[in-house]
């Protein structure tokens, strides 16, 4: 069973805004969604404001995902950007089943003798936030 208080949490997360609100409010049940367009089916994450396929701005709806994916490419930080960070942590873009790429966090920061490699299957898992939100990441599947 995981530990959902991972100690590296940043200090600060981005408040909610009208477009990522559906995002959010779906973490506080540890579900994972991204935008898909009824449209043109594009699929999309992190939210945005308008479909990214064909511009439409009436067609997005937040769908649930498994967050599943394969690593498409990371590197571990060493020197943290912020005081308040914790190195080192490893940052990935993970291609998700559905098929957008995300950028994530994978946990183990440091991995062990096997390392992370560009390919990895991953899982996702969750981070809860204070204020009762979540930050999901990724584990080796
Ligand atoms: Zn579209």
């Amino acid at each position: 069973m995981t530990d959902h208080t991972a100690p590296w949490v940043p200090g600060t997360v981005p408040p909610a805004d009208e477009v990522s609100a559906a995002f959010w409010d779906a973490t506080r049940e540890h579900r994972y969604t991204v935008q898909t367009c009824s449209a043109c089916q594009h699929v999309q994450y992190p939210p945005k404001a308008l479909c990214t396929g064909c511009m439409s701005m009436d067609h997005l709806t937040q769908v649930a995902s498994t967050g599943a994916g394969t690593v498409d490419t990371f590197t571990v930080v060493h020197r943290a950007p912020r005081p308040d960070l914790e190195v080192p942590y490893t940052v990935a873009r993970v291609r998700l089943t559905e098929g957008p790429v995300v950028l994530t966090r994978l946990e183990p920061a440091v991995p062990g003798e096997s390392g992370w490699t560009i390919g990895d299957e991953v899982v996702l898992d969750w981070a809860d936030l204070p204020d009762g939100r979540a930050l999901p990441f990724h584990r080796r599947a």
